[in-house]
């Protein structure tokens, strides 16, 4: 066979799908798997959305649509944006695209030249330095201390700032640390960005699910210097259950905007247009079903810090967003079980797995060698199941 392209043969497989496709697997199997694995809520789409694709296929709306979205969407989302963000984008400064991935690699596309670096704060949403080197840039990882919560000072930004410096990668609330910036962690980062010019990539994808009082703040909307140098970008599929239907977008300036929608215009075109259709009924419909996952999913939080709590060998900072506990599993990894040093990481999720039944996520891809990741986007009686399970490999440890 003849050679594939170097950059293609240095991307490698998302862990986190490979996790849940493992565990899906034993689970048709028989096995009785408890999935802490899934980046996705467990709920189903609400009616009225689904009811409102149904319709799109009935009445035939089932064409091309323009290659950045209809106009009808873009309205909605321009409307969410002034309405929950305090952002105002016009419907032309806004690109929808084939789910978050998608408008995220789209940006690369637009803003990177060959060997332009990006920062990424550590520990990271597994595809970003993916993203970013498919891109021809260089990612510059940034190592958030525990401490910290797991946040970027703009001290840390300052300092690895250089001439080549494109943008920043900023993912609040995170994935897979759970942490929300607050406004003023947000402005003293948009004044590092503004003073030394590079632009935030905004990953807002779990916007609607934060707890404990946390607020999520863009860092767009803190003034008038950090819009024009920020792209904003969000989508469907964490907060309305919509993982499947692919619909991400981005706001920006409007140039950038439009640099966006000429890539996509050649690459996909047009996102799902009944997808869209329904995204358009997620947006104007009633809003009740995102605060009722929202609370599901916070009772599931308090439910998983309290059996942490009381866990041997384990550290966690309590998150404040998204649907993530984020373990820090240094001191069980230093142990054995029946006999066997557990050293690695993998070697601690594959033991979870194949002796436990529980399947977590192995944080090496997320740039934390020593942490696992537990959605608690799962039913309440598997939570309780899995937590047992957890509990028992700890207390088998030596
Ligand atoms: N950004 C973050 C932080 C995510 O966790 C995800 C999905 O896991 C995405 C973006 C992409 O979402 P989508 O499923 O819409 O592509």
């Amino acid at each position: 066979m003849l050679q594939l392209s170097e950059k293609a043969k240095k991307v490698k497989a998302s862990s986190t799908l490979a996790i849940t496709a493992k565990a899906k697997e034993l689970k048709a199997q028989g096995v009785d798997i408890v999935g802490f694995g899934a980046g996705e809520p467990d709920f189903p789409t609400p009616e009225h959305i689904a009811d409102a694709a149904i319709q799109a296929i009935h009445t035939g709306f089932t064409k091309y649509t323009p290659a950045s979205g209809t106009e009808e969407l873009k309205q909605a989302i321009s409307k969410k944006f002034q309405v929950f963000n305090g952002l105002t984008y016009q419907p032309q400064q806004i690109v929808i695209s084939n789910g978050g991935k998608h408008a995220l690699t789209n940006i690369f596309t637009a803003i990177l030249n060959p060997g332009e670096e990006v920062l990424i704060p550590v520990p990271y949403w597994l595809s970003y330095p993916e993203m970013v080197r498919l891109a021809d840039g260089v990612p510059v990882f940034l190592d958030c201390k525990q401490e910290n919560e797991y946040k970027v000072t703009p001290e840390q930004l300052a300092q690895a700032c250089t001439s080549r410096t494109k943008a920043l990668i900023l993912n609040s609330p995170c994935n897979p640390t759970g942490m929300v910036y607050t406004a003023e962690e947000l402005k003293a980062i948009a004044q590092v960005a503004i003073e030394k010019d590079f632009y935030i990539i905004a990953d807002e994808m779990y916007e609607y699910l934060t707890y404990d009082g946390a607020k999520h703040v863009s860092i767009a909307s803190l003034g008038k210097e950090i819009y024009e140098r920020t792209i904003t970008c969000s989508g469907l599929s964490k907060s309305y259950a919509m993982t499947g239907w692919r619909i991400g977008y981005i706001g920006a300036p409007e140039e950038i905007a439009k640099c966006i929608a000429n890539i996509q215009s050649h690459q996909t075109s047009n996102p799902n247009s009944i997808a869209q259709k329904a995204a358009v009924a997620a947006l104007l419909g009633p809003q009740d079903a995102i605060e009722t996952m929202r609370q599901a999913f916070d009772e599931r939080r308090q439910y998983m810090r309290e059996r942490i709590q009381q866990m041997p060998l384990v550290r966690a900072v309590q998150p404040k967003g998204a649907f993530y506990y984020f373990l820090d599993v240094s001191k069980a990894l230093t142990k054995q079980l029946h006999g066997k040093p557990i050293e690695t990481i993998e070697n601690l999720a594959y033991l979870l797995l194949t002796e436990y039944n529980i399947a977590v996520v192995p944080c090496t891809d997320f740039g934390a060698a020593d942490h696992i990741r537990l959605s608690y986007a799962i039913a309440m009686d598997q939570m309780i199941k899995g937590m047992d399970r957890l509990e028992q490999f700890l207390n088998s440890l030596q």
